[in-house]
């Protein structure tokens, strides 16, 4: 049986491509990308109070309080087009935004279906990150905030890949080579759960 819903989440550190791959997934099964770095840096941009709220937060590298980044979230899957799935990118980053999120999918008598492990060594990471600091020039690029936020992720958000990997809903992909390999990796595990992807235009 294929199912025509796909409730997604990609998991792995900063410059592990979730970013790139997660917009070719989001494409392929039609469901909206949910970013949370996305909303915060458009309102940092832009210059909104949730901006002014959270950008000294995001140019340290720390993360957003649980509750107002849970809240944006929420919002965000109540609207239409994530009716019948998305793809969550960079949320829950934690184990008390697992919580949230389960309190939340289960009130609407959903679950994920399947959360996508990018496995990228640190050493590449890390050799990403740089080159994008180069190339996007982001404020949480530099070496010391790289290295911050990937000793938040080994330690805080690495950890809700077990709670997930005990529902046995975890797909471990091998994030080293070339993105369409990647690609090709991350669609062959969604197949095997009988997620179909939607038909080419
Ligand atoms: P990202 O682009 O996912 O690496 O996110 C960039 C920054 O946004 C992070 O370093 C945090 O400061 C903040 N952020 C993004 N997602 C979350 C989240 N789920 N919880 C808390 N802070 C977050």
């Amino acid at each position: 049986m294929t199912q025509t819903s796909a409730r997604l989440l990609i998991v792995g550190p900063q410059g592990s491509g979730k970013g790139t791959q997660g917009v070719r997934i989001g494409d392929a099964y039609g469901v909206p990308v949910v970013s949370t770095g996305d909303v915060f840096r458009a309102n940092i941009t832009e210059g909104t109070e949730l901006g002014r709220r959270v950008q000294q937060i995001v140019e340290a590298g720390n993360l957003v309080p649980d509750e107002l980044t849970s809240e944006i979230v929420r919002d965000r899957l109540a609207e239409d087009d994530a009716a019948r799935g998305f793809l969550l990118d960079g949320y829950p980053r934690n184990l008390g935004q697992v919580s949230h999120l389960d309190e939340f999918l289960t009130g609407r008598g959903e679950e994920l279906d399947a959360v996508i492990e990018l496995d990228v060594p640190r050493a590449e990471s890390i050799e990403r990150l740089s080159l994008r600091a180069q190339q996007q020039g982001r404020t949480d690029d530099t070496a010391e905030v790289i290295a911050k936020r990937l000793d938040i992720y080994e330690n805080e958000t690495a950890p809700i890949l077990g709670v997930y990997r005990e529902r046995g809903i975890v797909d471990r992909i091998d994030g080293v080579g070339s993105l369409d390999e990647i690609t090709e990796r991350i669609f062959a595990a969604l197949e095997a759960r009988g997620l179909a992807r939607r038909a080419a235009a």
